[in-house]
């Protein structure tokens, strides 16, 4: 837990989300400022500062998530049309709530590479 951590506080409950799942290990709801028609955060109730903190000890862990990101996709019936999911991990790949966190986007059609 880290005091100050915006995911931390929506883990803890001290300011609202729209929770789509959660469990013991994992919260998972929809962002503020979505960028496609659906746009889900999939979120460790661990404070890990990004992908690029994952360890040995936290492997599993960032494995689940993307585990329960393709049960969600399978709810929001995003299955068929297809989806993005994406970490960001730093400050050039515009990072901006220093927590883990998979981005589920789906609902419309995305280009790529990323602009
Ligand atoms: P990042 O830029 O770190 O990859 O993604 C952070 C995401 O968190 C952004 O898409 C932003 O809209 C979302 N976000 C930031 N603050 C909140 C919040 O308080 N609640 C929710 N639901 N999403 C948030
Ligand atoms: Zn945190």
């Amino acid at each position: 837990m880290a005091d100050n951590c915006i995911f931390c506080k929506i883990v803890r409950s001290e300011i609202p989300a729209t929770v789509v799942y959660q469990d013991e290990q994992v919260v998972a709801f929809r962002d503020i400022n979505p960028a496609a028609p659906t746009h889900i955060l999939i979120i460790p109730r661990e404070h890990i500062g990004s992908a690029a903190e994952v360890d040995a000890s936290s492997a599993l862990l960032a494995g689940y998530l993307v585990q329960i990101a393709a049960q969600i996709a399978k709810q929001e019936k995003l299955v068929e049309g297809g989806y993005r999911l994406v970490t960001n991990i730093g400050a050039d790949a515009g990072q901006s709530v220093p927590h883990l966190h998979f981005h589920l986007l789906g609902g419309r059609q995305m280009a790529w590479p990323p602009g």
